[in-house]
């Protein structure tokens, strides 16, 4: 069969971010491929690195920020070296993103009606009667209530979560053909949450869009993503199928992650949290950077630095367990 081409490609990214203590690295040599009108997750703790992969696709990596090596192909064209004006242009247009803090894209002095009409405007050859008709129409895709009251409200006046679902309207209101969505309804109830991501799927789906969705909760994951590739300390340690990856995850950091998630089902099971936390980027331990919080760690994890592994079934994981694992196969043979 042959292989779907990638929308997004993004290859041996690095980012780093001068500090006082001399440059770190966030971001250290990260590589993952979104196929057309894919979802794809990408999870791990606060530190992981997976908002700092995001933002670079967006170019929004500010100083002391920046990113230091790597590609990051969208439909073939580096966005890396694309000039400010090009990036202008994608922004919004081909890529959308969400926030999980809405005021950080809603502009308070404008009502939300005005901003989701400049948005459509802006990218589509409309009429102002056009694009009013449409930014109302995408309020109630939403779920707005009253969207045409919502249109003529400033941000300030909504709730937290009328703000997220505004900005979901906006983002989605150009058809873009990949959606960045960082923590959508992290702030959002339990209900709302549900409703929220029911309705991206669908409008998604109509549209063919892709999605990159990051979070660090793995219920939205399996309710939302196809492929899931997991973060930690800058760097993919696993990446599967939603599937294969819930029902045999490879790495211990993946395995602690699901650990640490309740399960419908098993409301009274033990949840057990992975002890520690992740390291920061300027004190990174030896070897494995897992080591001082993994339950499998060997001797050998705090000297020797696991490579990321292609194993069967698309899947990958970084750890010296599969490492031996197949050097010993390949002995064998
Ligand atoms: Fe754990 Fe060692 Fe694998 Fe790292 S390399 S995840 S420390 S077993």
């Amino acid at each position: 069969m042959q292989k779907e081409k990638a929308l997004l490609e993004v290859r041996n990214l690095k980012v780093g971010f001068a500090t006082d203590s001399g440059p770190i690295l966030a971001v250290n040599d990260v590589s993952f491929s979104v196929n057309k009108g894919e979802i794809v997750a990408i999870v791990g703790e606060s530190g992981s690195g997976k908002s700092v992969s995001a933002n670079s696709i967006m170019r929004l990596i500010a100083p002391p920020g920046s990113i230091e090596g790597g590609k990051i192909l969208f439909d073939g064209k580096d966005l890396v070296t694309a000039s400010p004006k090009e990036m202008r242009a994608i922004r919004g247009n081909d890529i959308s993103m969400i926030f999980q803090e809405p005021m950080t894209s809603l502009n308070p002095l404008f009502i939300v009606g005005d901003q989701i009409e400049e948005s459509i405007r802006l990218h589509q050859k409309v009429s102002r009667k056009q694009a009013k008709e449409k930014a109302i129409e995408m309020l109630q895709k939403v779920g707005i209530p009253r969207a045409e009251k919502v249109y003529s409200s400033y941000p300030h006046l909504l709730s937290g979560g009328m703000r997220q679902r505004v900005m979901i309207a906006m983002a989605l209101s150009c058809n873009p053909r990949l959606l960045i969505a960082d923590e959508p309804t992290t702030a959002l109830d339990v209900t709302i949450q549900a409703q929220i991501l029911e309705l991206m799927k669908d409008l998604i789906r109509a549209q063919d869009t892709s999605i990159i969705l990051i979070t660090h909760d793995l219920g939205v994951v399996a309710e939302m993503a196809d492929r899931v590739i997991v973060m930690y300390a800058g760097q993919v340690v696993e990446e599967a199928n939603v599937h294969n990856l819930f029902k045999e995850p490879n790495h211990p950091y993946t395995k602690g992650l699901l650990d640490s998630t309740p399960k419908i089902h098993e409301m009274y099971e033990e949840l057990i949290s992975i002890e520690g936390t992740v390291p920061s980027p300027s004190e990174m331990p030896s070897g494995c950077f897992f080591h001082p919080r993994c339950p499998k760690a060997m001797p050998e994890c705090s000297l020797k630095t696991p490579q990321l592994l292609t194993m069967e079934n698309d899947r990958s994981v970084r750890c010296l367990l599969y490492t031996n694992q197949k050097e010993k196969e390949a002995v064998n043979q």
